[in-house]
């Protein structure tokens, strides 16, 4: 009995067995190609079924939005071949006959792994948000993960955030990803002077002390406080855990995003409200894909 998960990303698939005792060592990482994605996609997880096709039981997917999570079909922006809609599930389903496909918002995921391996065990309602390339989030209200009607929602990258008007991905304007979405970051400070290419790189100038960088993550911790703070008193949260690439980030993130929390979060429920960073790591969205998988097989009660 095999159970796989697999993680979508901006530039790479990651994919991993499930067991009781997974390590990092099991994770698989391959570069998506321009062309030719979805036969990448399937040699990385044949690989890891290793011929064993007819045993995978189940394969939980974690993928960037829009998703259509009744129809099985993802349309990530980054990646062109897939980017108007892909039926991953009835793809996979073809490799591996006799598994259950799940797939769900690279945010829900993280929210998942954070129930059953991070610190929200007994809290029923925390936010937890996938900060990366792009900002997915889970919303877990009375214990339950809010999926919406077609799997999107928590979708928090598109919240409007005051004070910010750049142009997003999305056709909007003042989105909190076109603030502190991976590539908004990127090309901000690229235009002030930067000269890394990539997040965390721009995570470990900051920590070095570079003065772009610095600023380029404070303008982050700004519009993702200010997304907490707008967020929090519609949905009366114990708890925000802040997860991917911008977890790790120091103070110049952290400093700024706690007092955008401070300032805007005032009503008495929310004076309390916590923000933290997830201690999952990269794994994180890979992990819940696996948790989501495994679920998949037990019988609904
Ligand atoms: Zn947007």
């Amino acid at each position: 009995m095999i159970i796989l998960a697999l993680q979508i990303g901006s530039t790479e698939f990651a994919a991993s067995p499930i067991t009781a005792d997974v390590s990092k060592d099991e994770i698989h990482r391959v570069p998506i190609p321009a062309r030719g994605v979805w036969e990448t996609c399937r040699d990385l997880l044949l690989g890891i079924a290793d011929g064993r096709n007819e045993e995978v039981v189940a394969v939980g997917i974690a993928s960037p939005g829009p998703i259509d999570m009744t129809a099985g079909v993802i349309a990530p922006a980054d990646i062109r071949e897939w980017r108007t809609g892909f039926a991953i599930v009835d793809a996979v389903r073809k490799i591996f006959p006799a598994a259950k496909v799940t797939v769900a918002l690279d945010g829900v995921c993280l929210g998942l792994a954070e129930r059953n391996f991070g610190p929200i065990d007994g809290m029923m309602d925390v936010l937890v948000l996938d900060a990366s390339q792009h900002i997915t989030a889970a919303v877990m209200v009375g214990g339950f993960t809010v999926v919406g009607r077609t799997g999107n929602a928590g979708h928090i990258g598109h919240v409007l955030i005051p004070g910010f008007d750049e142009s997003c991905g999305c056709g909007g304007r003042g989105c909190l990803e076109a603030v502190a979405g991976g590539v908004a970051l990127l090309r901000w400070a690229g235009g002030q002077g930067w000269r890394g290419r990539s997040l965390n790189e721009l995570v470990e100038s900051a920590d070095g002390g570079d003065a772009v960088a610095v600023a380029a993550l404070n303008r982050a911790g700004t519009a993702l406080g200010r997304a907490i703070a707008s967020t929090a008193p519609l949905l009366d949260f114990d708890l925000v855990i802040i997860g991917g690439v911008l977890a790790k980030a120091g103070p110049a993130l952290w400093k700024s995003l706690r007092t955008e929390v401070a300032t805007y979060a005032r009503l008495s429920f929310l004076t309390g409200l916590r923000t933290i960073a997830s201690e999952l790591g990269d794994v994180g969205v890979l992990a819940g894909a696996g948790v989501m998988a495994a679920v998949s097989l037990q019988p609904l009660e």
